[in-house]
């Protein structure tokens, strides 16, 4: 089986839709905390301040445990890096 043309440019089209698609969710999904610069994960929450402005997205990292073996977690704000949106 030989690929034609017609299949070539189906598959590039597809692998770019892909790659747009992991790219914006790898920018949205992580961002720096900025209490110690680790890598910190997306909780799936966002909110607006108004309805034009950029909304803001809530991250969170576990960074260690406690005496009582708490989980102890950074959770901060900040603007979702994602300019469809
Ligand atoms: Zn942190």
């Amino acid at each position: 089986m030989t690929m034609t043309n017609v299949d070539r440019k189906w598959l590039i089209g597809l692998s770019l839709i892909l790659l747009t698609a992991a790219l914006a969710f790898a920018v949205d999904s992580w961002a720096t905390c900025p209490l110690d610069g680790a890598e910190a994960n997306w909780t799936g929450h966002k909110k607006w301040a108004s309805q034009n402005a950029k909304p803001d997205c809530e991250y969170s990292h576990n960074y260690g445990v406690d005496d009582q073996g708490n989980i102890l977690k950074h959770t901060f704000w900040t603007k979702c890096d994602d300019d469809d949106r």
